[in-house]
């Protein structure tokens, strides 16, 4: 029996040895999601000139007290300009004069929105602050710095952050191609007519959307069989892939389809202390002529779906966002299991459990936005009492 985290550094080498990953260039405009795969740096200050952070006056603040005279008028987008002394009127955004060294805001000064004429003389509160309400040039970066560290998911604001600093495209990593099987004789399709003794596949569906939202490229089969010889079959069929995932047929029962058809190949299959997700195997395989990292998740719904997040979502996507909740209720738990339950943030900042610890409870799980961790040792775990939570709502 191994850890979960003796598998997990198992999982991360196998991977690892395997996938390594080409770089991409696209746009800017198609990289949302997609994982940066080197270091980012700006090639510009950011921002690139001294701005004004309000609309007001420029002034120099050593040179501010008494009544000034209006002596220019900047906005958004002129050029840089020399301080020609007294006060200059100053739109945000616009470039702060060479010489002058602060804003006083027009609100400071008169009605918001109302800016004294050219040639006018405005009296400013003082003191002025050298510095004030200067948005500095490099102050958010300096040119050269990294703006963005390589295993960056490219959300909003990386892709704003980049689009800032000029960049038209960026490194990222080439998707994994994921091959997802699931295995079973009692399997149907969804909308296919259910025999009865059959339930429908929900782990194709389920395993493809965990990839694809751990930017994957999912590509699902079904062996609803437990023949070995048909798993084999597939898996010649398959083209070239980064990465198996098989379903079901991996404990120790009569039928195990996986392991009867990968344990010759060389996969190893045993235990993790882990519920669900107990048994698991774990090799490389030949697929279209390369050597293939395979992962086999246990069949139930919820096993494999905790099987990818504890596993795989790791290495493709990075950790999931970790909180220390207050349990909503009390749970007991197996000394000798790492147990994952299904759960739910409420209002009052605790988590609550959804459905029992059973791994067939996938309508439960659908109702969950958590993963609650209670470890090895923990055999019972009071009400209010602090535990680990995955977050898993996006
Ligand atoms: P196994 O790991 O093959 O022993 O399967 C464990 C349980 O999960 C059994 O009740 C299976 O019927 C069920 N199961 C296996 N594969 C799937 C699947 N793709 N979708 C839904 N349930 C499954
Ligand atoms: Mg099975």
């Amino acid at each position: 029996m191994s850890t979960v985290a003796e598998h997990q550094a198992a999982v991360r080498a196998l991977v690892s040895s395997h996938w390594r990953p080409a770089t991409e260039y696209p746009p800017l405009g198609a990289a949302l999601g997609r994982v940066l795969a080197d270091d980012v740096r700006t090639p510009i200050d950011l921002p690139p000139f001294d701005n004004s952070q309000m609309d007001g006056y420029a002034v120099r603040a050593d040179a501010a007290a008494g009544p000034l005279r209006v002596s220019g008028h900047v906005a958004a987008g002129d050029p840089i300009t020399a301080f020609p002394g007294g006060a200059v009127a100053i739109m945000t955004g616009a470039p702060v004069p060479l010489g002058a060294d602060a804003i006083v805001p027009v609100e400071a000064v008169g009605a918001p929105g109302e800016f004294a004429a050219v040639d006018d003389t405005v009296e400013l509160p003082a003191p002025v602050e050298p510095g004030s309400f200067v948005r500095a040039r490099g102050s958010d970066l300096a040119a050269g710095a990294v703006l963005l560290e390589a295993g960056t998911v490219l959300g909003p604001a990386q892709l704003g952050a980049l689009a800032a600093s000029g960049l038209t495209t960026v490194p990222v990593r080439a998707r994994p191609r994921v091959l997802i099987v699931s295995t079973g004789a009692e399997l149907a399709e969804p909308g296919e007519p259910l025999a009865p003794g059959a339930i429908y596949d929900a782990n194709a569906v389920s395993l493809s959307a965990a990839i694809t939202l751990a930017g994957g490229i999912a590509l699902a089969t079904g062996v609803y069989s437990d023949e070995p010889g048909h798993l084999r079959l597939a898996l010649e069929a398959a083209g070239p892939v980064d990465l198996v995932v098989t379903s079901g047929g991996v404990s120790a029962g009569a039928h195990e389809v996986v392991r009867d058809a990968l344990e010759p190949l060389g996969v190893r299959f045993g235990s993790v202390a882990l519920q669900p997700g107990g048994p698991q195997g774990l090799g490389a395989i030949t697929v279209a002529g390369a050597p293939t990292p395979v992962l086999c998740f246990p069949g139930n719904p919820v096993s494999s779906l905790v099987s990818f997040e504890l596993f795989l979502r790791p290495l493709l996507r990075g950790d999931r966002p970790v909180l220390r909740l207050p349990l909503s209720a009390s749970v007991d738990s197996p000394a000798a299991k790492h147990q994952v339950r299904r759960g739910r943030l409420t209002d009052a900042g605790t988590v609550e459990l959804v459905g029992g610890v059973s791994s067939h409870l996938l309508a439960a799980y659908a109702r969950s936005d958590a993963l609650v961790h209670l470890p090895v040792g923990l055999t019972r775990a009071e009400a209010g009492e602090v535990v680990e939570v995955w977050r898993i709502d996006e």
